[in-house]
C-alpha cells in the first residue's frame, strides 16, 4: 500500500479516536467506543481478536464550591474522588512532620508546599509506590480529616503539563479531595483555623472496560510454537484531553501495522494489544494482561511499546531494554539508517514496564521531544490532532512491519 494512502488511513483513524469519540478515559462510553473501533478495525486483516473485560469506575464531577471567611476560592475535584458537602475548621499542613502531629480529625485539611510537591501514587498502583507516598496516605487515613484540599505546583514527570495537578487521583482512597493552584493555596492558608465550607459534586459509577488483543500466526497457545512479538499501545486517555499523542497516535500505528501485516504468514506470532489503563489510577488493563500472561512472558521474543509517537516536531526516538545482542543488532541495523528515527534515552513511565518486570526484551518508541511534550502538552486539552504528523506514524508502522519480518527469519 502506498505511503500516501496509509497517511490518509492514519488521518481517518486519528480523527475517529480523537474527534468523533468524545474522550477515552477508562470506563467511559468513549473508551468502550474506542476499544470496539480498534477490534473492528484490525479483524479484517486476518487477526483473531479477544476483548477480555474488567471492572472499573467511571467518574463524574459537576464542580466544586469552596468558601472561607467571606472569600471564595477556585478548586477542582480530584479525579475519582468521592463528593462531599462539609463545613469545618481549616488546618494547614506543609510537611509530613506537621501532619504527624496535627489535629485534623473532622476538619478540612489544606496540604501545600513540600507535602504537596509530588502527585501521590494510588494506594493499589502495582508498579511503583515510594514509601514517602505511602506514609502520607497512611497518615491521612489514620487521622481522618473530613476532606482534603491540595494546593499544588508542577510535576511534569508524573502528571505532564497539568497545572495545578491533583495531588490524589485514586478511586481506592475514600477521603473526599479537591485541588487548587499554589496561588489560591496562599490565599486560603490565610484563613487557617476559620470555618470553611466545601462542596464537591462528584461521584463514582461502576463500569466495565476491556483490553483488545489481536493475534496472528500464534500456532498454539501455551506450546513452544507460541513464540511471538507483542506490540502495545495504550488506548485510554486522561479525562479532559483528546489524547492525540497520548496515545491515539500509538493506536493508529498499531492499526496501520495490522493493515501492513494483512498477508503475513510467518512462524513468529504477532500480537497487537490495545492496552486500557495506562492513564487510569490502578492500571487495570495492564494488570489484566499480566494475569493472562502469568508464566508466559518467556514466549515473547520482543515487546514493543508505542506511546507519544508522531509529534510534528523532531524525530521518532527508539530505546531498547534487555535486548539480547542479536535482537539489538537487528533493531539498530534497521532503524539507525531510517530517515526520521533516532536512538533516544531510555524512559520508564510507560507500558514497556510490563516487559521489563518480566525480564522480556523490550523496545519503546516515542517522540524525540518527549520531555517538552510532557512539560507542555500531555494530559491537557492541547494534546489535539494538530500536534500529530501522520506521515511519521506511517514511517513507524512501516519500520515495525520490517522489524517483524526480520525477527521472523
Ligand atoms: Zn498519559
Amino acid at each position: 500500500m502506498k505511503a500516501v494512502l496509509l497517511a490518509e488511513k492514519a488521518d481517518a483513524y486519528l480523527r475517529e479516536l480523537c474527534l468523533h469519540i468524545p474522550g477515552r478515559s477508562v470506563g467511559s462510553k468513549g473508551n468502550q467506543a474506542a476499544t470496539d473501533f480498534f477490534a473492528n478495525a484490525v479483524a479484517p486483516f486476518g487477526f483473531e481478536t479477544e476483548s477480555p473485560m474488567f471492572e472499573c469506575i467511571e467518574w463524574a464531577s459537576d464542580g466544586v464550591s469552596l468558601e472561607a471567611g467571606s472569600a471564595s476560592f477556585e478548586a477542582f475535584a480530584s479525579p475519582y474522588s468521592l463528593g462531599c458537602r462539609i463545613s469545618a475548621p481549616l488546618v494547614v499542613v506543609s510537611t509530613v512532620g506537621e501532619l504527624e502531629t496535627a489535629e485534623v480529625a473532622g476538619r478540612i485539611i489544606l496540604l501545600r508546599g513540600d507535602i504537596a510537591k509530588e502527585q501521590l501514587m494510588p494506594k493499589n498502583f502495582p508498579f511503583y509506590n515510594p514509601d514517602s507516598h505511602k506514609r502520607i496516605i497512611q497518615l491521612l487515613e489514620a487521622k481522618k480529616p473530613s476532606a482534603i484540599i491540595a494546593a499544588t505546583s508542577r510535576d511534569p514527570e508524573m502528571v505532564g503539563a497539568l497545572y495545578p495537578f491533583p495531588l490524589i487521583e485514586d478511586g481506592d482512597f475514600d477521603i473526599p479531595s479537591v485541588y487548587m493552584t499554589e496561588e489560591e493555596g496562599v490565599r486560603l492558608a490565610a484563613c487557617s483555623g476559620g470555618e470553611t465550607s466545601l462542596e464537591s459534586k462528584a461521584s463514582r459509577i461502576p463500569a466495565r472496560a476491556c483490553n483488545v488483543i489481536a493475534s496472528k500466526g500464534i500456532a498454539s497457545k501455551g506450546s513452544n510454537l507460541s513464540r511471538r512479538v507483542v506490540l502495545f499501545a495504550h488506548i485510554d486517555a486522561k479525562h479532559g484531553t483528546p489524547g492525540a499523542l497520548d496515545n491515539a497516535s500509538g493506536v493508529v500505528v498499531l492499526l496501520l501495522l495490522a493493515r501492513l501485516l494483512e498477508n503475513y504468514s510467518g512462524t513468529l506470532g504477532v500480537e497487537i494489544v490495545a492496552l486500557n489503563g495506562e492513564d487510569y489510577y490502578s492500571s487495570p488493563g495492564e494488570q489484566q494482561y499480566l494475569a493472562i500472561n502469568a508464566g508466559r512472558f518467556a514466549e515473547i521474543a520482543l515487546g514493543v511499546n508505542l506511546d507519544g509517537v508522531g509529534y510534528r516536531l523532531g524525530d521518532t526516538a527508539y530505546s531498547m531494554y534487555d535486548c539480547p545482542p542479536a535482537i539489538a543488532d537487528t533493531i539498530h541495523a534497521l532503524f539507525s539508517k531510517r530517515e526520521g528515527m533516532v536512538e533516544g534515552q531510555p524512559w520508564y513511565q510507560g507500558d514497556h514496564g510490563l516487559f521489563l518486570m518480566n525480564q522480556t526484551p523490550a523496545l519503546a518508541l516515542t517522540s524525540e521531544r518527549l520531555a517538552e511534550l510532557l512539560a507542555e502538552v500531555i494530559h491537557t486539552p492541547q494534546d489535539s490532532i494538530d500536534m500529530v504528523n501522520t506521515t511519521k506514524l506511517v514511517e513507524v508502522a512501516v519500520a515495525l512491519r520490517d522489524l517483524v519480518m526480520l525477527l521472523d527469519r
